[in-house]
């Protein structure tokens, strides 16, 4: 801690809110329990300008795809994407070679997968916005092993992601809640072998996301291709592009922008469902969602702990905040079982 004060609000509380305020008076914590009256609001996310979509993990025949660095990039480009990044194993493909698919709708932001392990744990961070290559560092514990790789990022002011904790089944909430300097996790990944689901006694990627969020920490979902085949046959055992993305809401399509949103939760999270406004006034969230076809959808609005807190087939979908449940983040279901997933907004108190 670099302050000398922080509240800390239990996250399950009705009616009256119950606040624990650790004093740490520089260096002689105490520890004392008050209660006031609660009015909770949502903590309302201060951003503007348009949505650009984008995939943020995608392999070329730099490491493991199956195709150039062109060749990827054309295709993003020509399937609508506002940004791509390039984030091959350890290799830093470097965007500059593709300057003439760049124009004022298409960015590549230059990117690298950061791919380290533990022991039996595989342990791939992405870093984007790079300046170069980062090199990939392994320490004395799987938790230091990630910690080390997103410091690395960090270091040339890099923004770090955390993939895939479910392939090879090599961490969950426990390792990455004591992660520091992280605000992006893959919650959806469109490798066929990375588990988003769970299962057989582990938890999903949704669920370790809730765990992390309700245990106080500020991290926002992302989904991503992971793409690695762009020839021969789609199909769900290979690892084609188009699957997963984020809309982020920026000022402008440039990577400073696009950056600081996604570090602040300003963006969704989609393997399909479009949403054309996302709006937080103090005590409401509503979700305007694109029409498809005669698509019908069910959104979710979920609470700290994953609690269900309201489903609706209404479009916009619209949640009403009546107490403090932490915080609210909705997850949209086609009747293909696409999804977009929103970013948590979160509770305060006025
Ligand atoms: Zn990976
Ligand atoms: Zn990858």
């Amino acid at each position: 801690m670099s302050t000398c004060s922080r509240l800390t609000l239990r996250p399950r509380h009705r009616g009256l809110l119950t606040a624990v305020v650790f004093l740490v008076a520089c260096g002689s914590p105490e520890e004392e329990s008050i209660s006031f009256a609660a009015d909770p609001v949502f903590d309302i996310p201060n951003w503007s300008g348009h949505w650009f979509k984008g995939n943020t993990h995608a392999h070329t025949t730099n490491s493991d795809g199956d195709s150039s660095p062109e060749y990827v990039a054309q295709w993003y480009k020509d399937h609508g994407y506002a940004f791509l990044v390039l984030t091959d194993h350890n290799v830093f493909t470097d965007p500059a070679t593709l300057a003439h698919l760049v124009d004022e709708d298409f960015l590549l932001i230059p990117g690298e997968e950061v791919t380290s392990s533990f022991e039996d744990a595989s342990v791939h961070v992405n870093g984007l916005n790079l300046p170069h290559v980062v090199e990939a560092r392994q320490a004395e514990t799987l938790v230091a092993t990630i910690q080390a790789n997103v410091d690395a990022i960090r270091e040339v002011e890099g923004v770090p992601h955390i993939n895939h904790p479910n392939f090879r089944w090599s961490f969950g909430a426990e390792e990455l809640a004591q992660v520091e300097n992280d605000r992006l996790l893959e919650i959806w990944n469109g490798h066929p072998t990375v588990h988003n689901d769970g299962g057989g006694g582990s938890p999903s990627l949704e669920e370790i996301w809730d765990i992390l969020l309700t245990g106080g920490k500020t991290i926002f979902g992302i989904a991503v291709d992971d793409a690695h085949h762009f020839q021969g046959e789609f199909h769900p055992d290979r690892s084609n592009p188009g699957r997963g993305w984020v809309s982020v809401r920026a000022d402008a399509l440039d990577a400073v922008s696009l950056m600081e949103s996604l570090e602040a939760g300003h963006f969704y999270a989609s393997t399909g469902v479009e949403l054309t406004e996302i709006a937080v006034l103090p005590r409401t969230l509503e979700l305007h969602i694109a029409q498809d076809r005669d698509f019908k959808y069910e959104t979710t609005f979920i609470g700290a702990s994953g609690e269900v807190l309201l489903e609706t087939g209404e479009n916009p979908a619209i949640f009403q905040l009546s107490e403090d449940v932490g915080y609210v983040r909705a997850r949209v279901r086609n009747s293909r079982s696409d999804y977009a997933w929103t970013q948590p907004i979160f509770i305060t108190r006025r």
